[in-house]
């Protein structure tokens, strides 16, 4: 403590002098209290009106007026409101109430820059806990030295001045959770930002809590399914699971993320997407998106715009991470998308700098790895004894000119189960989702598929490699054996098939008979250019003839051979007529159909 090496003084405050057996009393007090004589001082200040204020260095007792009445809110406030009525319950506070002598710490603000402020005094406060300016601006220490400590500042920094006091709270920083945050925009505070009024909360949670260790975790088995047949069936996401999905700057790597919340409609998860660092109107675009797709109702908006404090960004993804926790501990699943992690990185780094903490590689703090291993840490797979509830995590890394080597991108990659990674050049020439079968992986995989999805997408990857290197080789050389040459056009199609529009998720059944009928080779004559239309014809004319087998397709993720056996037949005579009359048949069959529907 302060007080340790030189004698302290203490200072009273109150209005009428004390007397003689007043300071006496006080004396004793002080130095039962710190175990040494400390010579008191009395000041008169007559805005103190009943009682007295001791401040002893940086501790303060209050024994005002107003201090009692502050204490005797505090209790009131604490009182658990889950018993039924509220009178006997205030009546009890009341009577048992007994106003004692708090020690409060108190310090000082001694700079104040961008966003930061270093205080002195507050001997005792701890990393991590929130501390209130004289103005009711909150900050968070985030920086301890011997003689003073770091605190980052929520809202406008102008509010603070230097030589402001400041309070410990004891509390770290929390957020409220609850149901009716669905369907909402809040900031990383938890308070609405989307002008449609107060949100009720069911409770408090701390941002920042131990991830589950071990023993509370159950294996990954249950598929999330994203609805983009090429990560389904190649890199099947599995509930509990972290998977990266990584590119430079406008490779649709926010439109992979939308795309899978939209297509949790109706599967009973609950969204939650941490917008960090980016514009607002960017945030109300996607809103605006998710409701249009029917997604809003289930999912949840955090949103620390580039234009917030970098506090805020700062904790925004913890935040969010606590309203998942809350879903995920009482036995739901849950999907949270962070887009994206460098911007967090970037946020913590200029905090770190101006904190005078010193920079490492890339400018960043020591700890930066740390910052996202302890928050991507904590999504799981709970066991069954701890409800069965599941965290998956989609965290968004954007990478400079396709460099995955960088600090921050490697970092996450080792912490994350497999990434997703997404390339300019494969987008500009159109093959959007631009997945690069290459260097994406799902290091759960498998375990995390429908059976009948692994049935169905077995040979997919391995011919896509083939197709790949043949491609390379042949480049070129300009006459190709038949062989060859049929191999490359069997994987430009399957490459054709892979491409999928924005906000159109795939459903299972979907999935299953494309890659039953493209794996089998029953689309090899359909020319390139009529692939994506020969696509539609052919899942409508099949889902339309076997209703049944889609159902069930869906709901259990069987596929039987009979089946399969049925839908390859069907798929085989399709590719016949559709060739045979020049799509053209097929097509006006299609019309037909649609006529009817709209008669
Ligand atoms: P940023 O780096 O700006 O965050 P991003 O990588 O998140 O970009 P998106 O915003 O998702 O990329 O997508 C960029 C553009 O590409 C958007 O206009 C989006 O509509 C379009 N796009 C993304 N995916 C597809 C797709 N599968 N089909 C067609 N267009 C797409
Ligand atoms: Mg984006």
């Amino acid at each position: 403590m302060a007080n340790d090496e030189k004698t302290p003084r203490a200072y009273l405050y109150s209005d009428t002098e004390p007397s003689e057996e007043q300071t006496k009393r006080l004396e004793a007090f002080l130095e039962r209290t710190y175990r040494q004589v400390i010579p008191l001082r009395w000041t008169q200040s007559p805005g103190i009106k009943d009682g007295f204020r001791l401040e002893v260095g940086s501790d303060v007792y209050d024994w005002t007026l107003e201090g009692r009445v502050r204490q005797f809110q505090e209790r009131l406030n604490r009182i658990d409101n889950s018993e039924q009525s509220v009178i006997p319950l205030i009546r009890r506070v009341v009577n048992e109430f007994q106003p004692t002598v708090e020690r409060e710490e108190k310090g000082e603000a001694i700079f104040v820059g961008d966003e930061i402020a270093r205080v002195r005094g507050l001997p005792g406060v701890q990393y991590g806990e929130v501390v209130e300016f004289a103005n009711g601006v909150h900050g968070m220490v985030q920086d301890l030295r011997e003689d003073s400590v770091g605190c980052v500042l929520f809202g406008a920094n102008g509010d603070v001045a230097e030589g402001s006091i400041v309070k410990r709270t004891g509390r770290t920083a929390g957020m409220p959770v609850g149901i009716r945050f669905l369907g909402r925009v809040v900031n990383a505070l938890g308070e609405p930002i989307d002008g449609k009024g107060a949100i009720e909360h069911d409770a408090y949670r701390p941002i920042e809590v131990a991830a589950p260790g071990i023993l509370d975790r159950s294996a990954v088995n249950r598929p999330l399914e994203t609805g983009i047949l090429c990560i389904d069936s190649m890199f099947p996401i599995g509930r509990g699971q972290r998977e990266l999905i990584i590119g430079d700057r406008q490779t649709g790597k926010t439109a992979i993320a939308i795309d899978t919340i939209i297509n949790q409609n109706r599967r009973n998860v609950i969204c939650i997407y941490c917008a960090i660092g980016q514009k607002a109107s960017s945030v109300a675009q996607i809103a605006a998106n998710l409701e249009a797709h029917g997604a809003l109702q289930h999912t949840i908006i955090v949103s620390a715009c580039a234009s917030d404090p970098a506090a805020e960004q700062y904790i925004a993804p913890y935040a969010a991470t606590a309203l998942g926790e809350h879903f995920m501990n009482t036995g739901r699943d849950v999907l949270i998308v962070y887009d994206d992690l460098s911007k967090h990185a970037i946020a913590y780094r200029a905090l770190s700098l101006l904190l005078e903490r010193s920079p490492g590689r890339e400018a960043y703090p020591g700890d930066v790895f740390y910052l996202h291993s302890r928050l991507l840490e904590r999504s799981a797979h709970l066991s069954e004894e701890l409800g069965g509830g599941s965290m998956t995590a989609l965290p968004i890394i954007e990478t400079q000119a396709g460099d995955v080597s960088a600090y921050i991108p490697t970092n996450v990659i080792s912490i994350t189960d497999g990434q997703i990674y997404l390339e300019s050049n494969l987008f500009f020439s159109g093959q959007r989702p631009a997945v690069n079968v290459g260097l994406s992986v799902s290091r759960v995989g498998g375990a995390a598929q429908t059976k009948a999805m692994k049935q169905s997408a077995g040979s997919l990857r391995i011919d896509l490699a083939q197709f790949r290197e043949m491609e390379a080789f042949t480049q070129f050389s300009s006459d190709l054996d038949e062989v060859t040459k049929r191999q490359l056009v069997y994987g430009q199609g399957l490459m054709r098939l892979l491409r999928q529009d924005q906000y159109k998720p795939f459903s299972q059944h979907r999935m299953v008979i494309l890659l039953i009928a493209a794996l089998n080779h029953t689309m090899e004559n359909i020319p390139i250019d009529d692939l994506l239309k020969y696509r539609e014809a052919l899942l409508d004319s099949l889902e339309g003839k076997y209703a049944d087998i889609c159902r069930r397709l869906d709901r259990n993720g069987k596929l039987l051979d009979r089946d399969k056996d049925l839908l390859l037949k069907e798929a085989k005579d399709f590719a016949a007529r559709w060739l045979h009359d020049g799509g053209a048949a097929a097509e006006a069959g299609e019309q037909e159909e649609n006529a009817d529907g709209e008669r």
